[in-house]
């Protein structure tokens, strides 16, 4: 089987990924990363009165400049009387405007003189939070698929909001393979071993996607203990994951399993780390066989997985940003297959580069953990110090 470019994997693997009609509703507290199952719509207007962005003194702005009496105070959360005639309200940033008033002047600004206050000229409307300058009754909020982030929660919370309809997890089956993985925690590494980190961090990529991982732990490599596995947890799972057992050697038989018990839709992608992802379905449920260095199974399930099985969720799948940033390496020698590095950057605008964060061996995790980004290299291309590559922030990962 020949490599297939990501771009044309992502399309057939995408085009398998029919979306979860269940939703349920959850409070915004527990709302953080999920997909919103409908769009919603504001019901009332942010502010949803005129109030004090400052605090000074509410004034009419024919009245100043002058010396006012100070006819009332204001602090946020009062209901402020209409403002007399002539005079000057004392008003506090988030206080409502007292019907009368339609300029604030900064209190910096102002002279005290006992019971009055010596005003400069004011413009009308100036330091007034107008009724509705956020969010006018009927805004949409937030659109069906989006994914949750904070600054969202507090939107929906700033209209009267607590509870929002998202769609339901996904149950995501996580299994590693390999005799040589010990979990960590269980104790010292024998000779042969290492640690088991594929688990955790996959469980990590599914969590932060509001999924459930259901954990089918870690199989020896033999083929009917993974096989009879796969089978076992495409039951109980809308997709499965694998890390391992996916290349080319005698020991790898994930792969074969899928063949075996399922079927093989793609296998092998031209991509730098991550080349033998599998992806088919076994007993009906879709499976991402990922690859087993860590960085590969990392980046094979942020660049796959991820949008698969977001859009499966219900989600709106958002393509990840690519920023134009100057190379601060040479890769003198063209790749066959497209490249991501990782990279830390530095500086600033113009003068801003990327480095290479060390070792780019896909069983390197530090250069992982310290990058900021990855620069995608087309195949068949060099890059001098100083060429424009295209960055993905890794958060966007
Ligand atoms: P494999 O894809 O099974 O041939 O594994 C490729 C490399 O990744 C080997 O060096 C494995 O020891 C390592 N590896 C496989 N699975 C894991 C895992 N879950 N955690 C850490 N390293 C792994
Ligand atoms: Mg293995």
């Amino acid at each position: 089987m020949s490599l297939t470019p990501l771009s044309e994997a992502l399309e057939r693997i995408l085009a398998t990924a029919v979306a979860h009609p269940e939703q349920e509703q959850v409070s915004l507290n527990a709302a953080i990363g999920r997909y919103c199952a409908e769009a919603v719509n504001a019901s009332i207007a942010v502010p949803p009165a005129d109030n004090s962005a400052m605090d000074g003194y509410a004034v009419a702005s024919g009245d100043v400049p002058g010396t006012l009496t100070i006819s009332q105070r204001a602090p946020a959360g009062s209901t402020p009387a209409p403002l007399a005639a002539g005079t000057a309200a004392r008003i506090f940033t988030g206080a409502e405007i007292p019907t009368g008033a339609d300029a604030v002047i900064l209190q910096e600004d102002a002279t005290l003189e006992s019971d009055r206050v010596s005003l400069p000229a004011a413009q009308p409307g100036q330091h007034i939070r107008r009724r509705g300058d956020d969010i006018q009754p009927g805004d949409q909020l937030v659109a069906e698929g989006q994914r949750l982030r904070a600054q969202d929660i507090g939107l929906l919370a700033s209209v009267g909001i607590d509870t929002i309809s998202v769609f339901a997890p996904l149950n995501v089956a996580v299994l590693t393979t390999g005799d040589e993985l010990r979990e960590p925690g269980s104790g010292a590494l024998a000779s042969g071993q290492i640690y088991n980190s594929n688990r955790f961090s996959l469980t990590a990529q599914i969590r932060a996607l509001g999924m459930t991982v259901v954990d089918g732990g870690n199989l020896p490599d033999d083929p009917e203990q993974i096989g009879d596995a796969l089978e076992r947890v495409a039951e109980a799972a809308d997709c499965i994951v694998t890390a391992g057992g996916v290349s080319v050697g005698e020991e790898d038989h994930v792969r074969g399993q899928i063949e075996e018990r399922g079927a093989l839709d793609v296998w092998k992608l031209a991509i730098k780390p991550g080349k033998p992802l599998a992806f088919g379905q076994v007993c009906g449920t879709p499976i991402f066989g990922l690859p087993g260095n860590p960085v590969s199974a990392f980046v094979t399930f942020a660049l796959v997985a991820k949008p698969w099985l977001i859009r499966r969720q219900g989600g709106v799948v958002v393509p990840s940003p690519r920023f134009p940033v100057k190379a601060g390496f040479a890769l003198p020698r063209p790749g066959t297959r497209e490249e991501f590095l990782r990279v830390t950057l530095s500086g600033a605008g113009e003068a801003m580069r990327a480095h290479l964060t060390g070792s780019q061996s896909s069983a390197v995790m530090t250069s992982l953990s310290e990058a900021d980004g990855v620069a995608v290299i087309a195949p068949g291309t060099t890059v001098a110090e100083g060429d424009w590559l295209e960055v993905i922030p890794l958060s966007a990962l």
